[in-house]
């Protein structure tokens, strides 16, 4: 069903709290932020409501915090200047996650002001309230503001007080990122376009049995590459030398090849290394090939070949998970090539969901040549297996 969204509700001088997701990275040694990608994805919500008059409350976890340092780690002072700077506005950056100092600033906004409290996770510190959504934090929170736009889709699976407990409270809808995911990703599972194709990679199988499982009921072929498929090919009887293989999930695969028929494509032709490094000395080889001492990291050229073939003429393409170490230059690739195939797809809504097959996507260049790349590694990992997302369901529907 559809959700209400934050162009369903009146902004103008009310105070609206805004959940976003500034879950960035940050440098272990400098502790700068190394990507802004997550703060860039929330501004056109957060422009909107200034531009209406609302009086913006921002608030986002940001890492575990377990202790006292944790806090000093993690807290989101510098993501409130990267959002000043971003925004182009003066944020009011307020130190604590309760109390008299947060409510006078709430208290001091004027239409179209916007202030950003501390990480929601310091309230773990006590008894995980975040967490655990402890009754008492969501309610205060939502006693702070008149609306909750809820635009933290990264946070979607989890049921904690910032998102589940305020929408338990007061009036939630959904900030634009969160309706783009719950458009896309959501669309993806609960109504494609045909034909529709999905391809999945990624180190195991066992991180990604639910999604295979809901995809292969779901598509029209299921494309398997990355370190998952040396599982299967051995599950086909094949040799995989020391490749990555999950010897507890051969009878999962064995029964999923058989159920599935034509629907599942395995590769072909596989990259061989002698070690898992990139200075390893390598061959490109046909699945049957693989030797004793060797290593899968990439799928081959014939395979990136064939998947490109079962791409075309697709409505429909969700992807998740590399085709292999992208991370090394040398097996980067298959995922390279597929991820260009996918984006040279013209007629079809093209969607990556995964937090490594993001990553490789926008670094590969790719960012700009996808219908849609989502924000949420776990939570579209989720979302694709077929799950209710806690923060999704919290949101009022239109
Ligand atoms: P996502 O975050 O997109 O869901 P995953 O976390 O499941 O993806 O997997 C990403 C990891 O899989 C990458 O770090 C990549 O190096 C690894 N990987 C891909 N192919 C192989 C392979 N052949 N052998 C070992 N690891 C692999
Ligand atoms: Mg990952």
């Amino acid at each position: 069903m559809a959700k209400k969204t934050v162009k369903d509700v009146e902004l103008k001088g009310r105070k609206i709290l805004v959940r976003v997701d500034f879950n960035v990275p940050m440098d272990k040694n400098t502790e700068e932020i190394t990507d802004d990608n997550r703060i860039v994805q929330a501004l056109p919500t957060i422009k909107y409501i200034v531009e209406q008059g609302g009086k913006v409350i921002l608030f986002s976890h940001l890492g575990k915090v377990k202790s006292e340092e944790d806090k000093v780690k993690n807290s989101l002072k510098k993501v409130s200047i990267r959002l000043s700077e971003l925004l182009g506005k003066e944020i009011t950056f307020i130190d604590v996650t309760r109390g008299e100092k947060l409510e006078k600033a709430i208290n001091a906004l004027n239409d179209g002001d916007c202030l950003l409290f501390e990480n929601t996770r310091f309230e773990d510190i006590d008894g995980k309230k975040e967490s655990k959504n402890d009754p008492d934090l969501g309610k205060y929170w939502a006693s702070l503001g008149d609306v909750f736009v809820n635009d933290a889709f990264g946070t979607a699976h989890r049921n904690h007080a910032s998102n589940v407990g305020i929408a338990s409270n007061i009036e939630c809808v959904s900030g634009f990122l969160m309706e783009k995911e719950i458009e896309f990703i959501g669309g993806a599972v609960d109504n494609p376009v045909h034909p529709y194709v999905a391809i999945l990679g990624g180190a195991k199988v066992s991180d990604k049995i639910a999604v295979i499982e809901n995809l292969l009921n779901k598509a029209d072929k299921v494309l398997v590459g990355g370190g998952m498929m040396y599982t299967f090919l051995k599950a086909k009887g094949l040799k995989i030398g020391k490749s990555l293989v999950e010897d507890d999930r051969l009878e999962f695969a064995k029964a999923l090849i058989e159920k599935a028929g034509d629907k599942l494509v395995l590769p072909i032709d596989t990259l061989a290394a002698k070690s898992f490094s990139n200075d390893s000395p390598f061959r490109v080889v046909d699945v049957n090939e693989i030797a004793e001492d060797e290593i899968g990291l990439d799928i081959g050229p014939k395979s990136v070949e064939l998947f490109t073939k079962e791409l075309q003429g697709a409505k429909t393409v969700v992807w998740n998970g590399p085709m292999g170490v992208f991370e090394m230059e040398n097996f980067a690739n298959g995922t390279k090539d597929v991820c260009e195939s996918i984006a040279n797809l013209n007629e079809a809504i093209t969607i990556i969901g995964g937090g490594d097959s993001a990553a490789a996507a926008i670094q590969l260049g790719y960012a700009d040549r996808f219908t849609h790349i989502s924000t949420g590694g776990g939570a579209s990992l989720e979302y694709l297996e077929g799950k209710e997302l806690p923060g999704v369901v919290a949101i009022a529907d239109k």
